[in-house]
């Protein structure tokens, strides 16, 4: 089963208002979905978050493979590991990403299994967490706190919010509103998405365990892998970190630092689902659990498939790409939960329809 063409597109939707955490402010969404042909007729599909760069990426690495085993998904990254060409991490590890994403669908449609079964299935149901609780022009903490109140409407037992823009008082603020609208009994998590120092990040960590916060997420920046380390050890609340890892060895490195008490993995920048699986090994081998970031309907067939899989994101309501994207959205279950759907491959066909009022742009590699 060879691979005829590769076709990358790029799509984005606008906010209907611009959402913002501690460091970026975010006006649209959008994705790169690649999709593989074969010479069969089967059509694989992987996606990650970027624009015209990662998509023209993801045409150059996808002209390296066209005539291969669309299988042999190893051989096919380690042609795509080129640092000489495509440097390390960043973009080329996010289109490499979606290549690998789409080769497992792939190989997930030949064998009729999902890629949760063919990881393993660990479990067919795992808690799911609403993230959101953005900061945008004219939201107050009412409207912070319904918005925290909605997601529960769903179903869901935990809410994830912002901090680290506003100031420290005032933040606390925020999640003294939520904590108090949701009540003792939801997991509350909060993300800082490396808004602070390391000194703020310590007086935060110190005012949010009154609230029983359930993770502090990128409480710094995580380059700083003993800084985060340090703070880790002292801040008396979990550290969870690991999306901005975008390669195994800085992922590793952070690791094996203990810089992080769940490890936010994602498959989207981390080599795929094969390097999502070496990472959240490396995570277990230092009795770390993993909770994945972002895109439920990938992530939540890696969550599931291993012991330590402890929570999955969910988007709802966020951006009109991710509620219009799939034919069939992955609902949670009335405990809270999400399950992987028991499909072929990733098990979630884009609506191409209304996908296509996105559309960007889109480059092809192929035989011509
Ligand atoms: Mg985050």
């Amino acid at each position: 089963m060879k691979i005829a063409k590769i076709a990358a597109t790029w799509y984005q939707a606008p906010f209907a208002r611009p959402i913002a955490n501690s460091t970026f402010t975010y006006g649209a969404s959008n994705k790169v979905v690649v999709r593989i042909h074969t010479d069969g007729g089967l059509v694989g599909t992987g996606w990650t978050n970027g624009t015209g760069l990662a998509m023209a990426i993801a045409r150059d690495m996808g002209q390296r493979i066209v005539g291969r085993d669309a299988l042999d998904r190893t051989a096919a990254l380690a042609v795509l590991a080129d640092d000489k060409v495509y440097g390390r991490g960043g973009l080329s590890a996010k289109s490499r990403s979606a290549i690998d994403i789409a080769l497992w669908d792939l190989a997930g449609q030949v064998s009729g299994l999902s890629i949760h079964r063919m990881l393993g299935a660990h479990r067919d149901r795992v808690p799911a967490y609403v993230a959101g609780g953005y900061y945008a022009e004219g939201k107050d903490l009412s409207s912070l706190a319904e918005e925290a109140l909605g997601a529960l409407s769903l179903g869901a037992r935990a809410f994830k919010m912002k901090i680290g823009l506003a100031d420290p008082k005032r933040d606390l603020e925020r999640v003294a509103a939520v904590r108090s609208a949701v009540g003792p009994d939801v997991a509350l998590l909060v993300d800082a998405n490396g808004g602070y120092d390391r000194a703020t990040a310590r007086l935060m960590a110190d005012g949010l365990r009154e609230f029983d916060v359930a993770w502090f997420e990128e409480p710094i920046d995580s380059r700083d892998v003993e800084g985060q380390a340090a703070l880790r050890a002292a801040a008396g609340i979990p550290i969870a970190s690991g999306e901005s890892e975008h390669s195994l060895h800085e992922m590793g490195y952070a690791i094996r630092s203990r810089a992080m008490d769940v490890l936010n993995a994602d498959a989207q920048c981390v080599d795929g689902i094969t390097g999502w699986a070496v990472a959240a090994q490396m995570a277990a081998e230092e009795g770390i659990p993993v909770a994945p970031h972002g895109d439920q309907e990938l992530h939540v067939h890696l969550a599931a498939a291993v012991p330590h899989g402890t929570f999955v994101e969910y988007y709802h309501g966020v951006n009109a790409l991710r509620e219009e994207m799939f034919v069939e959205r992955l609902e949670l279950n009335d405990d809270g939960t999400v399950s992987p759907p028991d499909r072929p491959g990733l098990g979630f066909v884009f609506d191409e329809e209304r996908l296509a009022r996105f559309r960007r742009d889109g480059l092809e590699a192929g035989a011509a």
